[in-house]
């Protein structure tokens, strides 16, 4: 195969402009192969050539046939997705990039001793690829037709191998796409490898019947053609004999039934291909005018498609004693009964195609094919969730492939693995690489864990969900089950230290303990400590609750239609008094208020726990306020004591950034033991962004202790 044949199969169905980009991948594949030979002797680039041919065949877009000619590059050149996106854009590098994915996986399968099962680990790992790009597909499709082509070169063991995963997974996955041509020939090529003595056996039936099937189709053609121009219908009328592997599977079929090769009624098929969709109708007409229909074997599937979506009328006649069966549908019909899914990308270059509904397409019928293959009704599941909620597919060192929800970490896939995986989880590779358990799983991640010999159990600021440690649902109730297993007076005391510290690093005054506990359905101090300590009620929850509790009002009375401050605090039982935010205290949305009567400028608004609150001698100026609902910022001080080091200004402000909060003053002192202290002045919007930032300032290398910072 030359470039020129690929370019001019590329010039019948693409605009010639656009072939300038199969020219480039041409060239530079040409470049990277050049010192590279196949097993059978041939030049290296023989093999992405005819990929991309067999693409011409699907009618694929220029990407694909660029991705086609480069999708060996990385693999074994090592050229970097970088490199394929600055040449040919981002687009064919993530074609490139996901049949390197998938050429991995088949790598593994070559590696497996024969008789491993590979079926549905193998198409589940398909899956991942698949979701992002069904083109990828096509591509490794026709990657792996070529090889079957080649599959000679090879020694017997692999070649086994080979054959059994492309019988097994990409001839099944080329029918349910349905794209009849790639996988009759996979089924034949690998059929040939896996059974040579089948394969001849068949192909001996079909080979000995040749001469006659042949004047039987052009018998029927002929005669079926001359009555169509007579009823003016324009009409292509074609006829094959069936393939070698598919007549094998009837004759298992039928043998079974305890029927044999006569009772096959579709060793033969003519096709008529017609304009418009009534004409199929009168064209059946026709047909069983001039030959007698065998009861019981026509189908409709233009007024019921198949659920693959395949459309055509199908009858069977008898001709000189030989049943045959006639297929009739409109060229449209035809095309995506021949290409499936790829005719959507026919006709489409520069038509911007909605990712989702190809994705949507795409795993329809993936999912229709899989209920077909392996009935699983779990792993159905998964898929489905994954069009409507974001799944992620990872594997296990052994190649086992998971699923867990988007946004899960490695510690959630720890824990999807087994409990004590996940409680003795001290460290993560992902790809090889040592990532911090906070790490987000990715499509096509292998993931392993390490783990500690020593009885331990989990960490409890796993469950502090402004750390992200866990993501699932399942993880966090097994860190809970470990906590609630420890003994109660531990979790108590240790609940009631977490929920002091948490109080105190927030400033807050925690004076009514009791009604907190009681938002949270507890009664009893203590149950409502443990239920802390073992992590049922995480501390920001709490925070959070009280939060949401002071910012929305006690008492509804009369609003001003105009607010009365620029604040928006809402002042009970004073009307339309002016307040502003007291200086000393700096109160925050959640801090519990009081309001100080001024003699000139309204109402003060204090944090009960002021000192200057506490030193008010005329009680009768007190008033109570509550907080308004209030979208304002307000200015804070946070106090951070860390060690030292270059950087760690900038990675405070970056993080402050990362949070959406403005920076209004930073104050930074050095000690003389290499510990410094920043002082920070924040603008935030409520108490659970600053327990979330907190969390996260407490996060940063060198840091040692972080305090919200006004003391009164
Ligand atoms: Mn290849």
């Amino acid at each position: 195969m030359e470039i020129a044949e690929l370019l001019e199969k590329a010039a019948t169905y693409l605009p010639s402009e656009k072939l300038a980009l199969v020219e480039e991948a041409h060239k530079f594949a040409l470049e990277a192969h050049k010192d590279q030979v196949r097993q059978s002797g041939e030049p290296y680039l023989q093999h992405p050539l005819e990929a991309a041919s067999i693409l011409t065949d699907l009618r694929l877009d220029v990407t694909s046939l660029a991705a086609a000619l480069l999708h060996d590059v990385s693999e074994d050149c090592h050229v970097t997705q970088e490199q394929i996106s600055e040449s040919f854009g981002p687009e064919v590098a993530k074609l490139v990039d996901g049949v390197t994915k998938l050429e991995y996986v088949s790598s593994q399968v070559s590696e497996r001793p024969d008789g491993v099962d590979l079926q549905s680990e193998s198409m589940r790992k398909m899956l991942v690829a698949m979701a992002e790009d069904l083109r990828v597909v096509f591509i490794k499709l026709a990657d792996r037709l070529h090889n079957m082509r080649t599959l000679d070169a090879l020694p017997p063991a692999k070649r086994r191998a080979i054959a059994k995963e492309t019988m097994e997974v990409y001839a099944p996955l080329a029918h349910r796409l349905g794209i009849v041509k790639i996988r009759s020939q996979l089924e034949d090529l690998a059929f040939l490898h896996l059974d040579p003595v089948k394969f001849r056996h068949t192909r001996h039936l079909l080979d000995k019947q040749q001469l006659e099937y042949e004047k039987l189709i052009n018998l029927v053609s002929n005669k079926l053609g001359v009555e169509l121009e007579k009823a003016k219908l324009k009409t292509t009328i074609s006829g094959r004999a069936k393939s070698i592997f598919s007549l094998y599977r009837k004759m298992l079929k039928y043998n079974a039934e305890g029927k044999d090769l006569g009772d096959i009624h579709d060793i033969i098929a003519i096709r008529v291909i017609t304009e418009h969709e009534e004409d199929c109708y009168h064209v059946l007409g026709t047909v069983h005018s001039l030959w007698h229909p065998l009861s019981g074997e026509f189908n409709d599937y233009i007024a019921t498609p198949k659920r693959n979506g395949y459309r055509s009328l199908h009858t069977t006649i008898i001709c000189n004693g030989t049943p045959i069966e006639v297929q009739i549908r409109t060229q449209e019909m035809h095309y995506s009964s021949e290409y499936g899914v790829a005719a959507h990308w026919r006709y489409k270059e520069g038509v911007k195609q909605d990712p989702f509904e190809q994705r949507i397409s795409g795993l329809r019928q993936l999912l229709e094919w899989h209920e077909e293959i392996s009935g699983t009704r779990e792993f159905l599941d998964s898929v489905r969730t994954d069009i409507l909620r974001d799944q992620v597919f990872v594997y296990t060192p052994k190649g086992e492939i998971r699923d867990l929800p988007a946004g899960s970490t490695v510690l959630d896939f720890a824990y999807n693995i087994h409990t004590d995986l996940g409680h003795r989880c001290i460290g993560a590779k992902v790809n090889g690489k040592l990532v911090p358990l906070v790490y987000r799983l990715r499509n096509g991640d292998t993931v392993s864990i390490m783990t500690t010999k020593a009885e331990r159990g989990p960490s409890r600021d796993w469950l502090n969900p402004n750390l992200g440690y866990v993501n699932t649902s399942r993880a966090r109730t097994r860190i809970q089950q470990w906590f609630r297993k420890q003994a109660k007076s531990e979790n108590i005391e240790k609940g009631k230290e977490v929920f002091e510290k948490e109080a105190r690093r927030l400033g807050l005054s925690l004076t009514n303990r009791e009604e907190i506990a009681a938002l949270f359905g507890y009664s009893d101090l203590d149950d409502f400590y443990a239920a802390i300590g073992y992590g049922e009620i995480s501390a920001s929850q709490i925070v959070t609750r009280l939060a949401t509790r002071e910012e929305q009002p006690k008492v509804t009375g009369p609003v001003p239609a105009k607010p009365a401050t620029p604040l928006s605090i809402k002042v009970l039982g004073t009307g339309d008094l002016l307040t502003q935010l007291a200086h000393c205290c700096k109160p925050l949305p959640g801090d519990e208020i009081i309001g100080y009567i001024t003699r000139s400028r309204g109402v003060t608004v204090h944090r009960t726990d002021c000192p200057n609150i506490a030193r008010v001698q005329q009680k009768e100026r007190l008033v109570s306020v509550d907080w308004g609902r209030v979208d304002h910022l307000y200015p804070v001080t946070v106090r951070i004591d860390a060690w030292d080091r270059v950087g760690l200004l900038r990675d405070i402000s970056s993080t402050v950034a990362e949070e959406g909060v403005n920076i209004n003053l930073v104050r930074s002192e050095q000690n003389s033991d290499s510990s410094s202290c920043v002082v920070l002045t924040l603008l935030v919007r409520s108490i659970s962004q600053l327990s979330r930032l907190l969390y996260k300032l407490e996060a940063i290398n060198g840091v040692t202790n972080v305090m919200r910072g006004d003391t009164g």
